[in-house]
Parts: structure tokens; sequence; C-alpha cells
């Protein structure tokens, strides 16, 4: 049964459009679920730069923009269209990269009982698609499916330590729902799947109040505002920047490993060391407060890489303190605050 399904899988013109056999098989038609947001934007960039490559964006536009967009709309190969994931949606593709969602905390807890509607029918419907039309589907998943984890750094085979109950829950559990379908349909149904468990990414187009911390971190700092470490700061991430995310998640997708692969960089900061690298980069006259933290905040996280690493052939290259001046010179654009000379 298996083997039969994904036999489907070969590109799909080629069986939509016998006439077009004589095509590269390379082509491919992709579709972006969240391709308006900030990491989906950048994956558009890097996938409009094959000319084999078609591809449609799918968004709700809830957290993301049209903006980030704005250089390919018109272009004959992109087709933007406005779809809430939690809605069928009928399109004919080989690939899909399902990011929509809510990332940001902020976002996520809005409207809490969409978000995991969102994760859970969401990605029903896009394995639905991926089943009916013969795609492989790759979901972003996250680091937060490990919660506030018992074992650092994280691999892949760490269960996880997540509330069921909390206020993050509708994003973490919402993820975790996602991997299970995605996990059921390949077994089930014989679907392609490939998940990445992405840990925090940053970068150009992230949304300047957000509330994420090195999107408040530079704004803050670009405004001359004190930088808010949320207490105790002793709290440690690994920030990935956002050029070399896409680069990892296409390797995954055009690999041969379902995953899931955490893919994130393993540079490991705390909040105070990261606002005194903001400060010290960006302005070294801005002030550090120390402020109330949210519930359920994870006390460490730092991804252990080695699948990516060797099932991908993947790593980080761009260093923080070399990826903070380049979303730094982006947020002085959208703030209107040009670096003083
Ligand atoms: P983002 O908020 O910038 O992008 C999400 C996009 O999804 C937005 O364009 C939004 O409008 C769209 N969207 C949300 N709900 C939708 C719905 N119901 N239907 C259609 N579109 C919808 O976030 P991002 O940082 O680019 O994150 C992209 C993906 O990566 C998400 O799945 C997120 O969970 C995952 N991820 C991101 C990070 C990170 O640090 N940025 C970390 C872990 C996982
Ligand atoms: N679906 C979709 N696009 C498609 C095919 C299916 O959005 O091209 C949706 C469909 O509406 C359903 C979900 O995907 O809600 C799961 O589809 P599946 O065929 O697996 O299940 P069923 O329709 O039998 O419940
Ligand atoms: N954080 C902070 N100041 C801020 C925003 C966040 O110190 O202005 C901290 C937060 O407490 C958490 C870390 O930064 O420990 C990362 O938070 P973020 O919301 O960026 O990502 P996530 O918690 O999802 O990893």
């Amino acid at each position: 049964q298996l083997e039969q399904n994904t036999a489907r899988s070969f590109p799909l013109f080629l069986w939509s459009n016998p006439a077009k056999k004589s095509l590269n098989l390379s082509n491919m038609r992709i579709l972006v679920t969240g391709g308006a947001g900030f990491i989906g934007s950048h994956l558009v960039d890097k996938l409009m730069e094959n000319e084999k490559n078609e591809v449609i964006v799918a968004d709700n536009y809830f957290t993301g923009s049209k903006v980030n967009l704005k250089k390919w709309i018109g272009h004959p190969r992109f087709e933007l269209i406005r779809h809430d994931v939690t809605e069928p949606l009928l399109v004919e593709v080989d690939r899909i990269y399902h990011l929509a969602c809510p990332a940001s905390p902020i976002f996520y807890k809005y409207n809490p009982v969409k978000t995991i509607k969102t994760n859970v029918m969401g990605t029903l419907n896009m394995l639905g698609l991926a089943k009916r039309v013969g795609a492989r589907i790759l979901l972003t998943s996250t680091s937060e499916v490990y919660g506030d984890p018992l074992v650092h750094p994280q691999n892949e085979s760490y269960w996880g330590n997540v509330n069921p109950i909390g206020v993050r829950s509708c994003y973490d559990e919402g993820k975790r729902v996602a991997e299970t379908l995605m996990f059921d349909y390949h077994r089930q149904h014989g679907i392609e799947i490939r998940i990445a468990r992405i840990f925090n990414t940053y970068g150009p187009r992230m949304n300047i109040d957000d509330g994420r911390v090195v999107s408040n971190f530079i704004a803050q700092a670009i405004r001359d505002e004190p930088l808010t470490v949320q207490a105790p700061g002793t709290q440690t991430r690994s920030f990935c920047y956002v050029s070399d995310m896409v680069d990892g998640l296409i390797r995954l997708m055009e690999g041969d490993h379902t995953g899931p692969i955490n893919i994130g960089n393993p540079g490991e900061f705390t909040m105070l060391e990261l606002a005194e690298n903001v400060k010290e980069l960006i302005n070294p006259k801005v002030k550090i407060a120390m402020v109330e933290n949210t519930p359920d905040d994870p006390r460490q996280r730092k991804p252990d890489i080695s699948k990516a690493k060797e099932l991908l052939g993947w790593e980080p290259k761009v260093k923080l303190r070399d990826g903070l001046p380049l979303m730094e010179n982006d947020f002085r654009t959208r703030l209107e605050r040009p670096r003083k000379c």
C-alpha cells in the first residue's frame, strides 16, 4: 500500500499534462503557505531564484504582508492567493512548504483557538492536498515541541516537557499534533513528508513590534529605549540567521530524510548576553532594564544539529554578531531612523 501511493509523487505536471513530458524533470510547482511572513518570504525569494520553479503563496495576512513579496507580484512564475489554511485549498503542486501559523507569542496568544485550528485543521488540509496531488510536504515545526526541556542540548529523540494546558499550549501542542498528523498520513497514506524543528530565527522583515526578543532589542536600541530583558535574563536561546534557515529547509525538502530534523544555530546566549551584544553593536548608550517575564518561559534552548550536519550536510554560516547588523539596516529603513554619522 505504501509503495503504491508513493509512486504517485513524481512531478505533478507530468501526470497532469503528458504533453509536457519533454520538459526538464526538475521543473517544480511549489506551494508556500505562510509565504507572506518573515521566513516564508525569504524562502520564496530563494525558490524564485531558480528559473525552473513556479511558486504559489497562500496566506491570510494575519502576521504576514504583501509588502514582503512586492518584488514578485506580477511575475509570470509567481502567484499570491489570499487564503486561510483552515479552509480546504485546491491547487496542483509538486511541493508544499507548510509554514502558515503565527510564530510570535503575542500573536499566537492573541487568538489561541484560531492558532490551534491553524495548526490542526490547516495541517490536515495541506496533508489532504498532498495526498490528492501526490505532493511532498514539509512542515515547519518548532523547538517549542521540546517545551521547557529537561535535556540539553535538545536532540530529535527527546520527547519534550510541555504543559498541555498553559498559555503557550495552543502553539506547542498545536505543532505536536501537526507532527503527529504528518506521520499518520505518511504511515497510512504513503505521503512523502519532511519535518523541520526550527529554533529561534531572526533577520530582516521580522515584524518590528512582534514582541520577540531580537526584534524588540534592535527596535529599542534604534529608538533609544531601554532593552527589556525579561527576568531572570539567564535564560538561553540560540539564534539562526534567516538565510541559513532557508538553506536548511530547502535541503531538507529535497533530501531523502523525513525528519524531524532540528534546524537552528547552536551558538547559545543568555538574554543578558544578547542585550550586551545589541548594545555594543547598535547603540552603546542604550540602557538595559530588567522586566517581568511571562509564564512557562523555557529556561534554556540550544539545538543539537548533528542530524542536520550528517543527513543534510547543513550547518549555519552566519554568526550572531554578523547577522544583527544586517537586521539593523532593515529596521532602520522601516523605522525611518537612519544611522547618525
Ligand atoms: P510569521 O508570523 O512571520 O509568518 C507566518 C505566516 O503565516 C504569516 O504570513 C501569516 O499571515 C500566515 N498565517 C498565519 N495563520 C494563517 C492561516 N490560518 N492561513 C494562512 N496563513 C496564515 O512567522 P515566521 O517567523 O515566518 O514563522 C514561519 C513558520 O516557522 C511558522 O510555522 C512558525 O511556527 C515556524 N517557526 C518559526 C520560528 C522563528 O523563530 N521565526 C521558530 C520556530 C518555528
Ligand atoms: N483537502 C484540501 N485540498 C485537497 C484535498 C483535500 O484542502 O486538494 C482537505 C479536505 O477538505 C479535508 C482534508 O484536506 O478536510 C483532509 O483530506 P483527506 O482526503 O485526507 O480526508 P477526508 O476528506 O476524507 O476527510
Ligand atoms: N525576552 C526578553 N525581552 C523581550 C522579549 C523576550 O528578555 O523583550 C526573552 C523571553 O523571556 C525569552 C527569550 O527572550 O526567554 C526569547 O523570547 P521570544 O519571544 O523571542 O522567543 P521564544 O520564547 O519563543 O523562544
